[in-house]
């Protein structure tokens, strides 16, 4: 039986705790995303402090997602989905720049539409060794879309270049679902920290037994 501690030859990089759920990092996670996400609620549009604010909150909400949707997932695709979840925001960099040509007409960049999770899926297809990662490039891009349509004042063209039209809804509606999120989080932690629990009372007669 392997152990956490235990290196073998092969063996996949043991992932970052910080990105293990457990409820010191729930606790932390959640508190950081109430903190960023109100923040970048009250700066706004600025590039200072509210471009870094909505970041965090990107990464933390793709974070609670795949904590929701169980280990294999999250082993697969968490890393890459991270990464995408913030650097699909690089695309602003021209408009802040003061060139439109990835903008014009729409109220985010081009690259923000489902057109871009297609290119990226389509690619998946096209190169299977890389498989895991576009894909997990491509939920992350997905939960990064699903939150930008929740800020207040600037929507996504989803079907751009099909259609300009600006996609929106309600923030009070991703924080419910962000609540939601977490309560499925939360079970998690508890289910698994009686499994542990009971693990450990199943553990403790065997000595004694073997002994007598
Ligand atoms: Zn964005």
């Amino acid at each position: 039986m392997a152990h956490g501690r235990t290196t073998q030859p092969g063996a996949p990089a043991r992932r970052l705790r910080l990105l293990e759920l457990s409820p010191a990092t729930l606790t932390v996670a959640v508190l950081a995303l109430a903190g960023a996400d109100w923040g970048s609620q009250l700066a706004g549009d600025s590039l200072i402090p509210g471009g870094p604010l909505d970041e965090i909150a990107h990464l933390l909400t793709t974070l609670l997602v795949f904590w929701a949707i169980g280990s294999r997932a999250r082993a697969r695709f968490l890393v890459p989905a991270m990464v995408a979840s913030v650097a699909i925001d690089l695309d602003h960099i021209p408009g802040r720049l003061g060139a439109d040509w990835l903008t014009a007409g729409t109220p985010r960049p081009y690259t923000h539409s489902l057109l871009a999770i297609l290119v990226v899926l389509a690619t998946a297809v096209l190169w299977p060794r890389r498989r895991d990662v576009l894909l997990g490039v491509a939920i992350g891009l997905a939960i990064h879309f699903w939150r930008d349509m929740a800020e207040g004042g600037s929507a996504v063209s989803l079907l751009w270049p099909i259609s300009y039209h600006p996609f929106q809804y309600p923030h009070g509606v991703y924080v419910a679902v962000v609540a939601a999120l977490v309560l499925i989080d939360t079970t998690l932690c508890v289910r698994r920290r009686r499994t542990v629990g009971h693990r450990g009372g199943w553990r403790m007669p065997a000595p004694q037994s073997e002994n007598l």
